[in-house]
């Protein structure tokens, strides 16, 4: 067994930044990932380039460079994360799953898998959860979804070269996904439960699909959900009537969004808010109700349907559990970001 004044549950870039704080503050710590660091945006399509700009999505107070001066790519961002591991001497243990987390008195007691199968436990006082908040892919529990071409993540758009691709969803994924798969040569398809993409879709995006669909180059069902799937074509039904449209598709890219796994948070007895499942917590030093444990980053509003915490605005999250740890006061409260950018 090992044993740490903290405990870290996550190495997604708030964790990331949480652990640059504890070291520098000179906090015994130790930090689990059930991936690799970043797994989240590892497992985003090649060359996603963020929203975000780079001044937002910094960590440490370590400024990103990037090749053109433009916003991060996936892969500068990753790499700008294991430079900053590597400098700072970050120690992650990566694809080290928490499994189960007891409360033994005042100290947790967390059980651990390798991704070779070996069990840990580690013993801490203070417990950290920055798990995230995009665990698993939201289901439409229809026929047909579990098949093999049918996913939640975009890949490379290669993979769709000449093949049809019927994108579901009416938000930025849902978007930037027929957007790039129909410049990579695919015959594209997106259907959307609502009439209009939604208000938040870039400005960028946006004009470009409704072009597209409007001059057939995109074909757009709008105001339709998908109700079966086969190996060849996708059941549309009308939200508005019982017409279904039968539209054919070699893959379906289900953009309708992630939940949050919050089983940890459950499992220490943290009060979780319905709808969101978002844990209770204090403002001033992320404390939640079960005392000992915290949280940091997006995991703070649980699944969310309408985005307001984003990596931008949760590096408070660090400084007000950097000061709560080392009995400083907390950190002012930044004013809002006006103007989101992811
Ligand atoms: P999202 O929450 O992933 O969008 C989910 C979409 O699926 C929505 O259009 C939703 O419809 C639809 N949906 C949900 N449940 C459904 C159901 N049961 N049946 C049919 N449709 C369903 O939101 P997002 O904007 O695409 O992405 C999430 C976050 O990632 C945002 O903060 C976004 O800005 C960010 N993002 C960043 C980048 C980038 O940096 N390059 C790219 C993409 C996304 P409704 O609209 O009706 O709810």
């Amino acid at each position: 067994m090992t044993e740490s004044n903290v405990a870290i549950v996550g190495a997604g870039p708030i964790g990331v930044e949480l652990a640059a704080a504890l070291k520098r503050a000179s906090v015994d710590y130790v930090q689990f990932e059930a991936g690799q660091i970043a797994q989240t945006i590892y497992e985003f399509a090649p060359q996603m380039r963020f929203f975000s700009s780079s001044q937002r999505i910094q960590l440490a107070a370590i400024p990103i460079q990037t090749t053109d001066q433009s916003k991060c790519t996936r892969e500068e961002y990753l790499a700008y994360l294991r430079s900053l591991v590597q400098q700072l001497g970050l120690e992650v243990r990566t694809y080290e799953r928490v499994t189960k987390i007891e409360r033994i008195g005042a100290q947790y007691l967390l059980r651990t898998q390798t991704q070779s199968g070996q069990a840990h436990t580690h013993q801490t006082s203070k417990l950290v959860l920055a798990t995230g908040g995009t665990s698993t892919p939201r289901t439409l529990g229809i026929l047909g979804e579990e098949l093999s071409h049918v996913g939640h993540d975009l890949n490379d758009p290669h993979k769709y070269f000449r093949r049809r691709v019927l994108v579901v969803g009416g938000r930025n994924s849902a978007v930037e996904a027929a957007l790039r798969c129909y410049h990579a040569g695919a015959d594209v398809a997106i259907s959307y439960r609502n009439a209009k993409f939604h208000d938040r879709v870039k400005y960028w995006l946006k004009p470009e699909v409704e072009m597209l669909i409007e001059t057939g180059q995109i074909d757009g069902f709008m105001g339709t959900i998908p109700v079966a799937i086969s190996s060849e074509a996708v059941t549309l039904q009308r939200v508005d009537s019982d017409e279904t449209i039968e539209v054919p598709a070699d893959f379906v890219l289900l953009m309708i969004g992630y939940l949050a796994d919050m089983s940890l948070f459950r499992q220490v007895g943290v009060e979780l808010v319905e709808p969101a499942n978002a844990p209770v917590y204090n403002e001033q030093t992320m404390e939640t109700n079960v005392p000992g444990v915290y949280v940091a980053g997006t995991a703070v509003a649980g699944t969310q349907t309408t985005f307001q915490v984003f990596l931008e605005n949760c590096h408070v999250h660090v400084d007000r559990i950097v000061a709560a740890l080392t009995g400083a006061a907390p950190p002012p409260t930044p004013a809002p970001i006006a103007v989101p950018e992811t």
